[in-house]
């Protein structure tokens, strides 16, 4: 059986790790640096809080450069930290290991997969919701759904049966792509403007005509894109999750208002880079990003 090693005992990985190893199934945590790992050691292993009931998952937790070979993998980072992560672990790859990319947004993928090419990397696009509440305390926030493929492949590999093993709603997606790329439109078409307007989900609702203006740019450069099924009703879906989370701060807005990076380049940014690989000229969402950066550069973030 291989090992789960899982990168980034953040939220996400957290959340994962903790209950693969609840299942039984092995699982070693890849911190950082040896700093990071005596913290690590210091607490005794990794906290899951849920149903408002915690519990303590020892993971055995190790630094990239040491340990065993990797064949399997879950690469849970933000989407910029992910090429430098998975390029510290290339030693250590076993030849035709299986990677999952839980990054948000576009572009962090093809930048590992250029990095790994003897891997296997499936992508992920998930709507779970985690958060941190301490040191290495995982808070399982939000059920959902994560959505599991690889680009042009049909077939669902054998390892996902670990997944219905540690109860992780998931489905094979034969059109990874078409997810990501739908999620990353919602994203744009909502964040970008509540940390504007610095407003719930719900507060757009008072700018009809600009979120009306976003979707159309956005479905225009879906479709431009090859992305057909991703532009379809997407107007009448961003406006169903603005009702449907109108209490919820968005996660770029609550990034900004913790004083922490976005993942504004591989979301907005993504978006106007293959606008302009395409020669689109998209002039909302072009206002949007330079709004956007320009907000960000005024409280000392970065704007990529
Ligand atoms: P997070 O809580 O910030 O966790 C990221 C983890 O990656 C941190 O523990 C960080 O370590 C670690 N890390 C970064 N670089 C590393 C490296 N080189 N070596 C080892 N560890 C490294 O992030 P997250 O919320 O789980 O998000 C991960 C991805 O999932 C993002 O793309 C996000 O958009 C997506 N996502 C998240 C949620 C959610 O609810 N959280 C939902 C859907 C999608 P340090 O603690 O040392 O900084």
């Amino acid at each position: 059986m291989n090992i789960w090693h899982v990168l980034g005992a953040g939220s996400l990985g957290g959340l994962w790790a903790a209950r693969l190893a609840r299942a039984g199934l092995p699982v070693r945590l890849i911190l950082r640096d040896q700093a990071r790992l005596g913290q690590y050691r210091a607490v005794g292993g990794l906290t899951l809080v849920e149903d408002g009931l915690a519990s303590l998952h020892p993971i055995p937790a190790e630094t990239p450069h040491t340990g065993i070979p990797i064949r399997r993998l879950l690469l849970a980072c933000k989407a910029y930290d992910a090429e430098e992560a998975a390029a510290e672990l290339v030693p250590r790859l076993a030849p035709g290991a299986e990677i999952v990319l839980l990054q948000n947004g576009l572009g962090s993928q093809e930048a590992v997969a250029a990095r790994l090419p003897r891997a296997q990397c499936v992508f992920a696009s998930s709507t779970e919701g985690a958060f941190r509440d301490g040191a290495f305390r995982v808070v399982y926030a939000g059920r959902g759904h994560t959505w599991l493929g690889v680009p042009g492949e049909r077939r669902a590999p054998a390892w996902l049966n670990d997944l219905s093993a540690a109860g992780i709603p998931h489905a094979w997606s034969a059109d990874i792509l078409a997810k990501l790329w739908r999620k990353l439109a919602l994203n744009c078409a909502i964040n970008p403007l509540t940390v504007l307007h610095d407003c719930r989900n719900g507060g757009l609702r008072d700018w009809p005509d600009e979120v009306a203006g976003l979707c159309d740019e956005l479905a225009t450069l879906l479709r431009a894109a090859g992305q057909d099924e991703a532009a379809t009703d997407l107007h009448q879906e961003v406006l169903r999750v603005i009702d449907g989370t109108a209490a919820n701060y968005s996660s770029m807005h609550q990034d900004v208002a913790n004083g922490r990076r976005t993942e504004i380049g591989y979301l907005l940014g993504h978006a106007l880079a293959t606008a302009e690989r395409l020669g689109l000229h998209l002039p909302r969402l072009e206002h949007l990003l330079q709004r956007l950066r320009e907000y960000l550069t005024g409280r000392g973030l970065p704007v990529t």
